[in-house]
């Protein structure tokens, strides 16, 4: 049974609402996952409400120290964290080290805290001086997605808790285990009680969270679904919301380009993880004649080892759940009826070790439409979808006609084309001959268009988010002598610089 996590102890749920988590490689069960009761998820506001006023004033430094240890901590304890992801979401192992590794490089950057919050003084007027501060929002709270168990608490939990605000953590309920190892070693490096509370659940909690008055924020990653309510109702009850939504991200070929780089590149970055990132890339759009290398590229799809994500060698694991295996053999089944090409199909495939595991294959479709429902909805599988394009121009009218704008790449060995097309995409994160350009943790992660709710304004990490979890108080103060008081009260706004 997982438990919750309450004022730094592991408590077992009271519910009679409990949630099967299965390991998608063979559907047996790992563990059950507890709905939080109304008690459970009044305490974790308790608990955190508690906690903030001597977390607020706890010094930068001594936060600064929690974050040194609770960082050494996620390295001495990399595999382990790594192991459950495989376990409860079924990348493969050495993927999963990666999931860890980019939420424990923004822990990293978190400890550089004392130069990155300083705020600005400036003489304005003589004896008068203003000066920001940047203070913390108080119980904040962040709603998890399943495809990166690590990663995405991760974008949360320093950030929050190094500007001094308490945190409520809801895991994605289909794979709380590395949320829960992460909550261990917070505890062991020293956070105090209330500082990290975990709870558990799907759309009850979240309603929760967006309704009750004491949180202040909400960090959504996930759907569209959820994450358009979340940021609608949230933002009506007053809340600040960062909200990372789904993703269509496409790959540019362009026939001057090195041709076994970008195929390699897009063969790892559409079929890496199953498909299952919000910046895996789904689309590829062959420009100039480069449709001739699909079948190259798909002899280096069907070339990747499909296997449970422990196996030595496995280069993708399964799909989350049955349910999601079928959602997604039901797009490639309409991509055959919508008059698209299945040029790889990887329905059907079973490893011989995991008959009864979430299994699809890489799959590539070609000569795919715009219209059609497998390139106007986010698949979140191994399957990538291939349209064709005569120039860079048109590719690039193709790729900003759709909705959404998460990440797209360009492959060229040429600066002029590749300068235009960063100039005119719009997408949030732009590769150049990188596949998934995902920016490291002192830049944001800038998604664009419904790929973000709100327009992109409170994108997460980097300064952005040390905005997002915290408060600007400007203070003006006037300090001269008793002799310059003036005789009679000043009544109108100053006329005079
Ligand atoms: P999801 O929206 O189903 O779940 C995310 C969270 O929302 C979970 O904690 C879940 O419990 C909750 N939730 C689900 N349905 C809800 C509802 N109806 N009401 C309230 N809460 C609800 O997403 P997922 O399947 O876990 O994750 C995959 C999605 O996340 C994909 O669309 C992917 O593109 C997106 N994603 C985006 C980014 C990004 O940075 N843009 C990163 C990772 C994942």
């Amino acid at each position: 049974m997982t438990a919750n996590f309450l004022d730094n102890k592991f408590v077992h749920s009271q519910t009679s609402s409990w949630i099967d988590l299965q390991d998608p490689a063979t559907n047996n069960l790992v563990t059950r996952v507890p709905q939080s009761t109304d008690a459970e998820l009044n305490a974790s506001v308790a608990s955190a409400q508690k906690a903030f006023p001597a977390w607020k004033a706890t010094s930068l430094l001594h936060r600064q120290q929690i974050m040194f240890k609770f960082v050494a901590l996620i390295r001495q304890h990399w595999d382990r964290l790594a192991a459950s992801i495989t376990l409860e979401q079924g990348k493969t192992f050495a993927d999963a080290k990666g999931d860890v590794l980019r939420g424990l490089q923004v822990a990293e950057t978190a400890c550089g805290i004392t130069t990155q919050l300083t705020g600005e003084v400036l003489e304005v007027a003589k004896d008068m001086e203003t000066r920001n501060y940047r203070e913390p929002l108080g119980v904040v709270a962040a709603i998890c997605p399943f495809n990166f168990p690590a990663m995405i608490p991760l974008w949360s939990i320093p950030i929050a808790t190094i500007t001094g605000n308490t945190l409520i953590l809801k895991p994605s309920e289909r794979d709380p285990g590395a949320a829960m190892i992460l909550a261990e070693l917070a505890r062991e490096a020293g956070y105090p009680d209330g500082v990290i509370n975990i709870v558990h659940g799907s759309a009850k909690t979240v309603d929760f969270i967006i309704d009750e008055p004491a949180i202040k924020a909400i960090s959504f990653v996930g759907s569209n679904k959820a994450g358009e309510y979340i940021y609608t109702r949230g933002s009506a009850n007053g809340k600040r919301v960062q909200a990372n939504l789904g993703a269509k991200n496409h790959a540019a070929v362009l026939p001057d380009c090195d041709k076994n780089h970008a195929l390699n590149a897009i063969a790892g970055a559409a079929f890496g993880a199953a498909g299952q990132r919000c910046m895996a890339l789904s689309a590829v759009v062959t420009v100039g004649g480069t449709e001739q290398w699909l079948p190259e590229l798909a002899e280096k799809a069907k070339a990747l080892n499909v296997n449970g994500g422990f196996e030595e060698g496995a280069d993708l694991g399964p799909l989350i759940s049955p349910q999601s295996r079928e959602r997604i053999e039901g797009i490639i089944a309409t991509a055959e009826q919508e008059g698209a090409t299945i040029l790889l199909d990887g329905r059907g495939y079973i490893p011989e070790k995991y008959p009864n595991g979430n299994w699809i294959g890489p799959t590539i479709i070609t000569n795919v439409k715009p219209h059609m429902t497998c390139y106007t909805q986010e698949i979140f599988g191994p399957v990538l979808v291939c349209l064709s394009t005569e120039t860079m121009s048109e590719a690039i009218d193709l790729i900003n006609t759709n909705e959404y704008g998460n990440g797209v790449s360009i492959f060229t060995r040429s600066g002029s084309s590749a300068t235009r097309f960063q100039k005119d995409v719009e997408a949030g994160q732009v590769g150049i001959n990188v596949p998934i350009p995902v920016p490291l943790p002192m830049f944001s992660f800038t998604g664009n268009k419904k790929s973000v709710a709100g327009g992109g304004a409170n994108t997460f990490y980097g300064k952005s988010g040390i905005n997002f979890y915290t408060q600007t108080k400007t203070v003006t103060s006037l300090w001269r002598g008793e002799d310059a008081v003036e005789g009679k009260a000043g009544v109108n706004m100053p006329t005079q610089n």
